[in-house]
């Protein structure tokens, strides 16, 4: 448990110190990429118009990998609403449909019963785009992208064993894929921030401690399964929502004035 308390101050200090250096990173690439658009706009020679745009997109690419460490640094305050599980899932189902290559095959299932979840879509959708974008980048190959829900119970047992979790009901979001798998060292490391196998300019390593620190702030967490050669399975779960329990809405605390 020490350990696991100096692991989370550790990280919170990344956050902070990365969160920082993203701040002024993304005031530098502003005026920057306003720049080529000018340029662009009065020029004509081909050539030149080439390198303009390739100076825009590796800004671009820089000010998007600056915007998810800030995004994670920030913290994750979001919305409370109540949620539906299928509307959120074919949206994410459509997108990988949109935008993956078409040797990637999703699937997709969601029990009509399927228990209402509360929360922020955005960031709830941001989770499991993360989940999928990883999904694809390990199926270099092709193959197959499961999404699923299910309602679990998760008894007194369960939850004594798995320190995150409390026993109750919960919808479970699997997203799983036939890609290479991970070692378990790897496995090991995923939710660290900055943690990455891909290769300079691909990942940033935050994808995955900005989805683990969204489910949580949900009341959620998540499991991973994974075998070299094989795929991989995740696990979100997120606090299937009641209508009968206390509404939440009192319990947030008041918004603390924050440092600039
Ligand atoms: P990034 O995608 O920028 O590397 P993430 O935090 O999303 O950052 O993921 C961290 C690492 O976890 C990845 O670099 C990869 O090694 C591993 N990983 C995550 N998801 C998968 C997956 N579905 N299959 C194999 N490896 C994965």
């Amino acid at each position: 448990l020490q350990q696991q308390f100096l692991r989370a101050q550790r990280m919170e200090s990344i956050g902070t110190l990365a969160g920082g250096i993203a701040h002024d990173l993304n005031n530098a690439l502003t005026p920057i990429l306003m720049s080529i658009e000018l340029l662009k706009l009065n020029e004509t020679d081909p050539s030149r118009l080439k390198v303009l745009n390739t100076i825009e997109q590796s800004t671009q690419r820089g000010s998007n990998m600056v915007r998810q460490v800030l995004s994670f640094a920030r913290g994750v305050e979001g919305l409370q609403l109540d949620l539906q599980v299928e509307p959120l899932l074919r949206e994410v189902e459509k997108i990988c449909n949109e935008t993956f290559l078409k040797n990637i095959q999703v699937q997709c299932h969601i029990p009509p019963d399927i228990s209402i979840v509360r929360g922020d879509p955005t960031q709830l959708h941001q989770v499991l785009i993360n989940l999928c974008v990883n999904a694809r980048d390990a199926m270099p190959h092709g193959g197959t992208l499961k999404l699923a829900a299910k309602n679990v119970h998760l008894d007194e047992n369960y939850a004594a064993m798995n320190i995150e979790s409390k026993p109750g009901d919960y919808v479970r979001i699997l997203v799983e894929d036939t890609g290479e798998g991970m070692p378990q060292d790897v496995v090991e490391r995923i939710f660290e921030p900055f943690f990455t196998t891909k290769e300079l300019g691909k990942g940033t390593g935050l994808g995955l401690s900005t989805t683990l620190a969204i489910v949580k702030s949900h009341g959620g967490f998540v499991r991973v399964y994974s075998e070299p050669g094989t795929g991989t399975r995740f696990h979100v779960y997120l606090p299937a929502y009641k209508e009968t329990s206390e509404s939440t809405a009192d319990t947030v605390p008041e918004e603390l004035p924050r440092g600039k």
